[in-house]
């Protein structure tokens, strides 16, 4: 047993290559490396195909730790951190990408979509302790939820406002390694940030990327699978975060134009489109709009498919997710597909 063990061990060691960073890890065999870390409060994984997959695969990791650096609000020296405390900050590309698309969501949708909720965020305790705000505390902390001026790069918020990029920075993290590994003409990629999917490309055979879709009331069970390629699957959600106060479940996404948690009957939002970083911003947007403004948003604005959850136990498609998507055999929703002809 021993012996066979050692052989396996040492044939492995051959020509399996491995480097590990702080929580990061990669291992890379022939053509295909994996990558697994913690970054962004959250699980990664990368699994990437090519020639240099391996060195690809390293990059990427400390591409993740960099831009976390520039994301992460309890960091002193974050762009985030330095923006917040002195209301001026010329932002890197980085930010300043996220702000813009998150001004195009948040005007599109009328105030839900908010990366100014960054007060109300900590009002509310989700990155703490989290308790049900007093009135006076929402009515002040929604007042901070504002307009963020823009020239050029250089950013400048109202007195007191803080923004949060808790609803997009995963989703600019998975397309810019996307964009990364197609521009080192990599064809084949699969970037997993949590709750955000974004692939590249086919798998190496051709054959089309399966992504799961959770059923957001039973961790063990799947809503379906999803066939894609070269797109961003991002899933938001009242389970992923929440804590329940007299009865009432109260979850990580908040209203900004009413201050309170988004309790409005969708459970889920999983969001299909070519660009991570607006799949990111819709999903979050999509959850605290509803089910109907959800979907005249989509026929009104579109360039993405989406599947909602609502607590009715139904699912509710557009055409064009329904058409990648395979419902689990044993589910128990009814399905929905809006606008069928
Ligand atoms: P996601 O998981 O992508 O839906 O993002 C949820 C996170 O985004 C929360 O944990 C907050 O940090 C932040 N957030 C909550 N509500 C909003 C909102 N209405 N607009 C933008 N960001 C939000
Ligand atoms: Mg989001």
């Amino acid at each position: 047993m021993f012996a066979v063990l050692l052989i396996i061990m040492v044939s492995g060691c051959a020509n399996e290559k491995t480097w590990t960073s702080g929580s990061a890890s990669v291992s890379a065999k022939g053509e295909k490396a994996d990558a697994a870390l913690f970054a962004m409060d959250t699980y990664m994984s990368l699994t990437v195909y090519s020639d240099d997959a391996y060195d690809l695969a390293i990059n990427a990791c400390e591409r993740i730790f960099e831009l976390e650096k520039l994301f992460d609000p309890d960091l002193p020296e974050s762009e985030v951190s330095r923006l917040n405390v002195s209301g001026e900050f010329t932002v890197g590309r980085e930010l300043k990408e996220q702000i813009e698309t998150a001004a195009l969501v948040k005007e599109r949708s009328e105030g839900a979509f908010d990366l100014t909720v960054g007060a109300l965020v900590e009002l509310w305790g989700f990155g703490d302790v989290p308790k049900v705000p007093s009135n006076e505390d929402i009515h002040k902390a929604i007042s901070l939820c504002t307009d963020i001026a823009i020239d050029g790069s250089a950013v400048s918020l109202p007195e007191g406002t803080k923004i949060n990029l808790g609803a997009s920075a995963k989703g600019y993290t998975s397309n810019e390694l996307s964009e990364f590994f197609k521009s080192a003409g990599v064809k084949s990629a699969l970037v997993s940030l949590g709750g955000n999917v974004q692939v590249v490309g086919t798998k190496p055979d051709g054959n089309l990327w399966r992504v799961a879709v959770q059923d957001p009331r039973n961790e063990n069970a799947g809503l379906g699978v999803l066939s894609i390629k070269d797109c961003a699957v991002v899933t938001s959600g009242d389970y992923q975060r929440y804590f329940i106060e007299e009865g009432v479940r109260y979850c990580h996404i908040l209203d900004p134009r009413t201050g309170m948690s988004v309790n409005n009957g969708v459970c889920a939002v999983t969001v299909m489109c070519d660009n991570g970083l607006m799949a990111d911003c819709l999903s979050t947007a999509m959850m605290v709009l509803g089910k109907e403004k959800a979907l005249e948003y989509w026929e009104t604005w579109g360039g993405y498919e989406m599947l909602i959850v609502t607590s009715d136990n139904t699912v509710t498609m557009t055409p064009g997710f329904a058409a990648s998507f395979e419902p689990d055999e044993n589910l128990e929703y009814s399905v929905e597909i809006f606008n069928e002809e």
